[in-house]
């Protein structure tokens, strides 16, 4: 069954503990950072950060509050950016991960222009066999029956692991006890069609800076409405591509066993 996430975006102290756990799992760099004007830091996701805490100060009952919104891939259900890699080099797996495999990615970059919320990172500053970055929900972990390293690491239990069908009923029960204390909408619930993590918030998604044009239709629908225009040179142009990534990856691949 298909894993998912709450995020519950009241419990979260912004103590970066889950930014840590990602790098040291996922065996990151850290890299030297500086604050522009809030406590955010990076600045943005990038290929060596996965996941970050964005610091905001919004207003929630003319009062001001601060938020701490962890950011990091939504695995949707019916990803874009899987439809959009004319390689298969990112796929959805059964327990609701959407991996990537290096050695099928040939560096077009179609998921960067595909992700409906800007996730996929490519490796600017490597000159040879550079890589998209993102996170991979721990998939690794999570088929051992742990927790992502993030989900573990967190203090406040500000994140809740489990299938998707519970996360939700969570959701709506944490909604319905406490009366006034969430605004109306759980984001990921129907946005892109469906992500594997969803947040619940005191404050309105708008002002912590998610997205609110991202349709609620399976985004793939309008990748295939072009592909299916042009069926052979789609399939012409992945079998190149696949020739090209055999070729790029060989080199990364003998470097990685010498
Ligand atoms: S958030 Fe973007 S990168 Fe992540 S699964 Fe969805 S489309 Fe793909
Ligand atoms: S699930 Fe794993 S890779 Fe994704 S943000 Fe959490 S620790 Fe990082
Ligand atoms: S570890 Fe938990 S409380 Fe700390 S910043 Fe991450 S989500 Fe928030």
């Amino acid at each position: 069954m298909a894993k998912a996430v709450l995020v519950d975006l009241t419990r979260c102290i912004g103590c970066r503990g889950c930014q840590v756990s990602c790098k040291q799992w996922n065996e990151r760099k850290g890299l030297k950072t500086s604050f522009h004007g809030d406590f955010t830091s990076p600045v943005k996701l990038n290929a060596d950060t996965y996941t970050r805490i964005r610091f905001v100060e919004a207003e929630s009952k003319s009062k001001p509050v601060w938020s701490f919104v962890k950011e990091q891939c939504f695995h949707c259900q019916n990803p874009a950016c899987v439809s959009a890699c004319p390689v298969g080099a990112l796929q959805k797996s059964a327990e609701g991960a959407v991996c990537y495999d290096f050695d099928k990615c040939v560096g077009c970059r179609y998921c960067m222009l595909a992700c409906p919320f800007g996730i996929p990172k490519y490796e600017w500053d490597k000159a040879q066999n550079p890589w998209v970055q993102k996170c991979g929900f721990c998939a690794e972990r999570i088929a051992e029956g742990s927790l992502p390293a993030c989900v573990k690491t967190c203090p406040t239990s500000t994140m809740l692991f489990d299938e998707r069908d519970k996360v939700l009923a969570e959701a709506e029960r944490r909604m319905k006890a406490s009366p006034g204390k969430y605004v109306n909408h759980i984001y990921g619930k129907e946005e892109a069609g469906g992500t594997s993590w969803m947040y619940i918030s005191a404050v309105p998604f708008e002002q912590l800076g998610f997205r609110m044009n991202v349709p609620c239709e399976e985004l793939p629908k309008y990748t295939w409405d072009v592909l299916q225009h042009v069926p052979l040179k789609a399939a012409g142009i992945a079998a190149v591509l696949g020739g090209i990534a055999y070729l790029r990856n060989r080199g990364a691949n003998e470097e990685k066993r010498s």
